[in-house]
């Protein structure tokens, strides 16, 4: 049954993409959600070709319409520039060998008192709870992974969480040798994840090109390759999510680099071990729980001269390549660890900006290179977003 939602959901999602194209070439108008829920729903369950679409529970179909719909709109908005962040692409049809999600609100589904939870049309679904709801959550998303796995991850309502910072603020610098360097000379290396699992994946993967597509050989050592990868990237979130939740509970400030991750990975030579360390994960983790935990996050510009200043005698002593680990500075004498002083650098950045606004770091202007993420608006919205929790479901 949740194979058939899933697989509903999916043409839905793919038929709403199709006619608003073909409508919109046809006659140059757009659909609207109603209309299209009318026409992908209600009407085809009637049809001969959709009958089956009766069979699943029509919320998951109308969250599904929403959602073709959100990917357009995020579309022309990201085109027309009224979108902060990533550019966003043209909405693309859902694959059979992607990840599976349907999503219910309330009233598609239900927590029982003996644990288990009921979805609409499903029934009552054992769950391998991870952690108690903080609230009563708004609705679910279940989802099937590549590898096979399935989760139920929950929108609910959080409190922020008032607790004082021990320490005032820090500064961090990301690296490939050490993942992060901190202002206090504290330095945590990178586990490797994927790098350490290479010789696995290489192996796999060369048994899978070897199979003929489509067979069920093909098929058994496809889902060995997205198991291991599942398991790499859960590895490394496990990682991620320990680190930041340290950073953001001793920190009251926490200013990071602003890299330019997606620049980056365009150097061939670079792009594996910066994907595998996982900095914009590592930062996205770090905003979310610094708005949960009231702490300041802040982001220089990326043009800031962090690693060539000496954060002793604040002089610029000019760029230094990659392999120059450490430095003594021409000015004042003073013996630097590479990172260390960029980090130092980092933090001083937030200190200059707060005595300039009398004791509350503030945005300065760009010439000043200091920006902090995300509007007010944008940090609300964030506070009653940021509480989806992901939670195992139930082994394939
Ligand atoms: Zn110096």
């Amino acid at each position: 049954m949740l194979a058939r939602t899933f697989g509903c959901v999916r043409v839905v999602f793919n038929d709403a993409l199709h006619l608003r194209q073909e409508e919109y070439q046809a006659n140059g108008q757009t659909i609207s959600s109603t209309e299209l829920q009318k026409r992908l729903i209600t009407q085809a369950k009637h049809t001969a070709e959709r009958w089956w679409l009766a069979d699943v529970t029509s919320i998951a179909l109308q969250q599904s319409v929403q959602d073709a719909c959100l990917a357009f709109k995020n579309f022309f908005q990201s085109l027309k520039g009224q979108r902060t962040g990533r550019k966003v692409g043209f909405p693309r049809f859902k694959r059979k060998s992607n990840a599976q999600a349907f999503r219910l609100t309330r009233g598609g589904f239900k927590l029982r008192d003996n644990g288990k939870l009921y979805l609409a049309k499903i029934g009552d679904v054992k769950v391998q709870w991870s952690r108690e709801l903080p609230s009563e959550p708004s609705s679910v998303t279940v989802i099937q992974d590549v590898a096979g796995r399935y989760f139920v991850s929950f929108v609910c309502e959080v409190e922020p969480v008032r607790q004082p910072a021990p320490t005032d603020g820090i500064g961090i610098d990301l690296g490939i040798t050490t993942f992060a360097t901190l202002s206090t000379g504290e330095k945590i290396a990178n586990p490797r994840i994927l790098q350490r699992q290479l010789k696995k994946l290489r192996r796999l993967q060369q048994s899978l090109s070897r199979k003929v597509k489509g067979s069920k050989h093909y098929q058994l050592a496809r889902k060995k390759v997205a198991r291991l990868h599942a398991r790499v990237k859960d590895t490394r979130t496990d990682f991620l999510h320990k680190l930041s939740t340290r950073l953001v509970r001793e920190n009251q400030a926490l200013v990071l680099e602003d890299l330019n991750v997606s620049g980056m990975v365009k150097n061939r030579k670079l792009a594996r071990a910066i994907s595998d360390a996982g900095w914009r994960q590592f930062r996205a983790l770090l905003e979310s729980k610094s708005i949960r935990y009231g702490r300041d996050l802040q982001v220089i510009s990326r043009w800031e001269p962090t690693s060539q200043r000496c954060s002793c005698c604040g002089q610029i002593g000019g760029k230094k390549p990659l392999k120059v680990r450490a430095w003594t500075c021409l000015y004042c004498g003073a013996e630097h660890d590479r990172d260390v002083n960029a980090a130092v650098n980092i933090k001083a950045c937030i200190e200059r900006s707060r005595n300039a606004a009398g004791g509350h770091p503030e945005a300065l202007n760009a010439r000043g290179g200091l920006q902090k993420t995300g509007k007010p608006a944008a940090a609300d919205e964030a506070r009653t977003r940021l509480e989806v929790e992901q939670l195992s479901l139930f082994a394939c």
